[in-house]
């Protein structure tokens, strides 16, 4: 008998009828011989409606009272989805998330979960009933016994929290969709259903998941190893699973107070090759990784910054030992590489074996302003200078000098309270049978910014990202690249980043008024831009992605405006009107599309 804990979205219980398709679902499989927990969301869309009915009386309502009202659409579905069980002939209960002891934080509207009591759910599901849990609410501990509410979309988070909690078997997620797709349907009709998925390629895909699955719901199912599948409530389709390796034992207590950074890696086993000057025009990444691929030569990191002019700067990383072919390589390409015969600039390759990578990851990163400016602030103290950075959703990377590595990572560990004996050497290893690429993502909400010319001393990266975590700006992409100018004396380099289109105008004024302090060229803001992103494990020493990426692209003529890379993730900045484009030729050169 296996014990499981099911999830059904809004649209699952969003009438009479589904409420009931659901009860039957639910009886089936307790009559399969499972033992049930099942947490359900506020039926249809009336979370949205009660979030309009308090607009219409407050525009600014307390948060306290919000969770108040939100937590009510809950208590609706369970107390229907009950009746509808007992109409079955099932014993079922429901209880509210302080019913069973989902006991959160005291922070109201994006409350996180610190325990789960499954005392009273084990009583009930020794009597043979099935628990209906009300999801995305919980309760504070103190005497007041205050209602939270965990944030939109949160029952995913209480349905794997308390699978967690009572070590169930597995967690069923029930939606409107098949489950996973390798791209978003609306955008390339020939997406296809991924059968699986590791969880953290799906937290780097959290810009395409996270309305199907909450990122938090990811998290906790891979901290603590729990079998996830997302699957559809209309049929009896598989769906997708969503896996974790064996995770290291840890505690309940404080569930989901994971710390934003759960590791710091180094890799001294890399060298560093940029190009310098090469035109910034639609194919040139692409022969350039093609001809590297072309040498069964894996590149780790790839940074490509702003443009300047009519040049751009690409810089790569590669395993030490294979620096001197990747250098030939390069200065074989160079010359074809040449822009604009008239200008007198040549493309010029640059190498560097006396680097280091270091990077912090962990998926409370997510939507937390500051941490890579804490990880900045932390190296800038240390006085380590960054010469690259480049991020993604889940992981902040570095190229620092290599004699600074140990005192990086020593700064590192401590700031970011990371248990040191356990930092791994180099990262994550790959396995043949995973496939390079898993799905592919579009952001069009985004807008870019440039500052050139910025110093190129410690404490610069920190005080500009800094000053946009004060003001509450997520930001997304970081880019710093190779491209390096002396300007009034002083070496500089160009640092770009992305933010929500909404918040460019606020970063934009913020850097305005910093400029002055850390005498930085230029500022500038470009809306017009999308991001495209490639990602999945497997392409984790597997030569030849990027440049099957890049190629795409350049098939099509579009230009990459940036470049930015962690291990499992390629993203390239494009203009906005090339990005649906761009997703949909680079989901079809990677095989993902359904043949049709
Ligand atoms: N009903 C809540 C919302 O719409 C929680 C959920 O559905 O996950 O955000
Ligand atoms: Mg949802």
């Amino acid at each position: 008998m296996a014990l499981v804990v099911q999830k059904y979205g809004g649209t699952s219980v969003g009438s009479v009828e589904r409420i009931q398709a659901v009860a039957q679902r639910i009886k089936t499989n307790v009559q399969q011989g499972n033992s049930l927990v099942v947490v359900v969301s506020a039926m249809g869309k009336s979370t949205d409606t009660l979030v309009n009915l308090a607009q219409q009386i407050s525009s600014n309502p307390s948060r306290r009272e919000m969770d108040m009202l939100l937590s009510t659409g809950e208590q609706v579905s369970i107390a229907l989805l009950s009746m509808a069980l007992h109409e079955l002939g099932q014993p079922a209960i429901s209880l509210t998330g302080a019913q069973v002891g989902i006991v959160t934080e005291a922070a109201h509207s994006r409350a996180r979960i610190l325990e789960i009591d499954t005392k009273r759910l084990s009583r009930h599901l020794n009597q043979g009933e099935v628990v209906v849990v009300a999801g995305f609410q919980g309760v504070t501990c103190r005497q007041d016994l205050e209602i939270t509410t965990l944030g939109r979309g949160g029952s995913d988070t209480s349905a794997v929290a308390l699978a967690v909690s009572l070590k169930a078997n597995r967690c069923e997620i029930y939606t409107d969709v098949p489950g996973i797709l390798t791209t978003d349907p609306r955008l390339v009709p020939e997406a296809q259903l991924m059968a699986e998925i590791t969880a953290d390629e799906m937290l780097e895909l959290a810009s395409l998941g996270a309305k199907v699955l909450h990122p938090r719901a990811v998290e906790i199912a891979r901290n603590f190893g729990m079998p996830l599948v997302v699957l559809s409530s209309w049929s009896d389709d598989p769906g997708t699973k969503v896996t974790s390796p064996l995770p290291k034992p840890r505690s309940l207590d404080g569930l989901e107070i994971t710390k934003a950074v759960d590791g710091v890696e180094i890799d001294t086993n890399q060298a560093k090759l940029a190009l310098l000057r090469i035109p910034d025009r639609p194919g040139v990444a692409a022969n350039l990784f093609n001809a590297i691929a072309e040498q069964q030569l894996d590149v780790d990191l790839i940074i490509q910054s702003i443009h300047e002019a009519n040049t751009n700067d690409i810089a790569f990383t590669v395993a030490q030992d294979a620096l001197q072919k990747a250098e030939a390589v390069a200065h074989a390409i160079a010359p074809a590489l040449r822009h604009n015969p008239k200008s007198t600039e040549e493309a010029e390759v640059m190498i560097d074996n006396k680097i280091a990578k270091i990077a912090i990851a962990g998926a409370g990163m997510i939507g937390r302003p500051g941490i890579a400016a804490q990880m900045f602030r932390t190296l800038a103290r240390a006085g380590v200078n960054i010469q690259m950075i480049s991020t993604s959703e889940v992981k902040v990377s570095c190229v620092i000098d290599q004699a600074q590595c140990d005192l990086a990572s020593h700064a590192l560990c401590k700031a970011f309270e990371i248990d040191s004996s356990t930092l791994p050497i180099t990262t994550s290893s790959s396995s043949s049978e995973v496939p390079a690429v898993r799905g592919v993502a579009l952001d069009r909400d985004q807008a870019c910014l440039a500052i050139v010319h910025v110093p190129d001393r410690p404490g610069i990266a920190a005080q500009i990202f800094g000053l946009l975590a004060d003001k509450n700006i997520s930001v997304d992409t970081i880019i710093q690249s190779q491209r390096s100018r002396i300007i009034n004396e002083l070496a500089t380099r160009d640092i770009a980043f992305t933010v929500a289109q909404d918040d460019a105008q606020i970063a934009a004024a913020a850097l305005n008024e910093l400029a002055p302090d850390i005498g930085c060229g230029e500022i500038t803001v470009d809306t017009a831009i999308a991001k495209v992103s490639i990602v999945g494990a497997g392409m984790v020493r597997n030569p030849g992605v990027a440049a099957q990426f890049f190629s795409a692209l350049a098939a099509e003529n579009i230009n990459i405006q940036m470049i930015t890379t962690s291990e499992i993730k390629i993203s390239c900045v494009v203009a906005e009107n090339q990005g649906v484009k761009a997703l949909q030729v680079v989901h079809t050169a990677f095989g993902l599309s359904k043949k049709v």
